[in-house]
């Protein structure tokens, strides 16, 4: 009993993996491949985490999702697992080498054609989307991409949701360096500064989860 938040030993920690983990088998492999095959494992979500936007989207049961930093895919074929048929997933990014592996796990899994794969810079990608009048269209966004330009895609992405829609951002805690006043590098005072701009933004409702490197789910006000 807590007025707080528990702090997650490594032996909790893999108490509530042990007694809530249901990674499919086809995304453990990712996880393995990704391991493997990239310098920067770390950029994948953590399964608790890709298992909770699976249980988000199968609550919210979206049309149309949007997914802003692919990597090796391990979110978005979490999400496609839970999507009904016709619905459609449109995923940015600039790697073709990153977003090949996750190509490969999206037919495997049977959901590439529920995902549209726009490989080159998002903000383009987003503004295309705009321009398109697909604003306030989405039910359901994920960012996780480079930081420089995470208020830009928040504003975007915002933008693109229906009133209703939720979005998840990820690294809102970025290994606790948020929280330290001694770390002025350019990552951090970005989270930092979009995180203080959350905190005060009257058009969403905002729940900040520790979960992963911290996941922000923020959802437009009707
Ligand atoms: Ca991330």
């Amino acid at each position: 009993m807590s007025t707080k938040t528990i702090r997650l030993t490594g032996q909790l920690y893999q108490y509530l993996k042990h007694h809530s983990l249901r990674e499919p088998e086809i995304l453990h492999r990712l996880r393995e491949e990704t391991r493997r095959s990239t310098d920067d494992p770390e950029m994948q979500i953590s399964p608790e985490q890709g298992q909770l936007m699976h249980l988000l989207a199968r609550l919210i049961a979206p049309r149309k999702v949007l997914e802003v930093g692919v990597f090796t895919g391990y979110s978005s074929l979490s999400v496609a697992l839970a999507l009904s048929p016709g619905a459609r997933l449109i995923a940015c990014d600039v790697s073709q080498e990153w977003t090949s592996i996750a190509r490969k796990y999206w037919s495997e899994a049977g959901v590439a054609d529920k995902i549209d794969l726009r490989l080159g810079p998002a903000l383009a990608t987003l503004d295309g989307l705009l321009a398109a009048g697909e604003s306030g269209t989405f039910d359901f966004a994920f960012i996780d991409a480079d930081k420089k330009n995470l208020p830009l895609y928040y504003e975007k992405v915002l933008d693109l949701l229906r009133p209703g829609g939720l979005l998840g951002i990820d690294n809102v805690l970025w290994s606790g360096r948020v929280a330290n006043s001694r770390a002025r590098d350019k990552d951090t005072v970005v989270i930092r500064k979009l995180n203080r701009q959350l905190h005060a933004d009257e058009r969403v409702w905002l729940s900040m989860l520790p979960i992963g490197d911290g996941f922000t789910l923020a959802m437009k006000k009707l």
